[in-house]
């Protein structure tokens, strides 16, 4: 394709989305993401060569909350490697996002590293024995140097609001700790989470950012090695598995991409070899996923053919 014709193509993908825009639910259980406005939408597409295409409010930042969890686990695994594995497990959990009844079974070991409580569990780890605001900053650099944009920050008062919100994470925190499956205390852990969930970043932004996960883990732009190779595609396998609630399967089945969706209505798609997509609509479906994102990225696998299964 040439430029033109990416840029018709999201273009096409706005038209796709309009007769679907303002629908959808903004979830209540954050204060602050209950204000967002249902009729926004922006996609961005990066290339290999950093060529960006966008429409729509791609320029609008928003909250990462869960799509944070894709980076804390890429760092997390390099600093504890596959010790990781010792602390959370690899298996879609086909339950809400922030359900507490597996922990029971299984012992305080969540199910994978893309539900709130295995997101958890991956933050501490990543904390080790440095600190919260140690790993906080961490991660903020690494948005920083990978999307090129050095004014991303935190949404601190979202932070503060969620964190004042937060009996269900509390609650999974507490149980995980319960289980000894926790190396610093529950509050200075949840204070990280919160204000990793509340980096707020545009679809343009973010796209950048994770545009190393479709090239092995290599920056296509700066040849810079973020990631091992092997890393970088299990962060796929675990997001075509994992990164959609209980409704990953069907996310698979529709876009064919691997891909992590998030509360605030963000969802990131990774087309390896290709480039990434960040979409961002705050009204969910009710599984929890973006309703106009998702129509979007359906609607850009049929433009396409794009896919993992070809
Ligand atoms: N910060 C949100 C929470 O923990 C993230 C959830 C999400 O994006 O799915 O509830």
């Amino acid at each position: 394709m040439s430029e033109t014709d990416y840029q018709a193509l999201v273009d096409g993908i706005l038209s796709d989305v309009q007769a679907y825009r303002g629908q959808g639910t903004v979830p209540n259980y954050i204060p602050a993401l209950a204000q967002a406005d249902p009729n926004k939408f922006g996609i961005a597409l990066v290339l290999k060569d950093g060529s960006t295409y966008a429409a729509g409010d791609a320029d609008q930042p928003f909250t990462l909350q869960s799509i944070s969890y894709i980076f804390t686990l890429s760092l997390a695994l390099h600093h504890v490697k596959g010790a990781l594995w010792n602390h959370v497990g690899r298996e879609p959990s086909g339950s809400p996002v922030n359900s507490i009844v597996q922990l029971e079974l299984e012992k305080g070991k969540p199910r994978n590293p893309l539900i709130s409580a295995g997101a958890i569990v991956v933050t501490d780890q990543l904390i080790g024995t440095r600190g919260a605001d140690a790993a906080v900053e961490e991660l903020l650099a690494f948005l920083r140097e990978r999307s090129g944009e050095e004014g991303i920050g935190i949404d601190e008062g979202l932070a503060m609001s969620e964190s004042r919100a937060g009996a269900f994470n509390r609650s999974l925190a507490h149980f995980i700790a319960a289980f000894g499956n926790m190396l610093n205390p529950v509050e200075e852990v949840l204070s990280a989470y919160y204000r990793q969930c509340s980096v707020a970043m545009t679809c343009r932004q973010l796209a950048r950012a994770a545009l190393f996960l479709a090239f092995d883990g290599v920056d296509p732009r700066t040849g810079d090695t973020v990631t091992v190779a092997s890393r970088s595609r299990r962060t796929n396998a675990l997001m075509l598995t994992c990164g959609h609630y209980d409704v990953s399967g069907d996310f698979a089945f529709r876009v064919g991409l691997p891909g992590k969706s998030a509360v605030s209505g963000g969802i990131l798609a990774i087309v390896p070899g290709t480039g990434a997509v960040v979409v961002w609509s705050p009204g969910l479906n009710t599984a929890g996923t973006s309703l106009v994102g998702s129509v979007a990225l359906e609607s850009l696998a049929e433009r396409t053919g794009w896919s993992v299964f070809v």
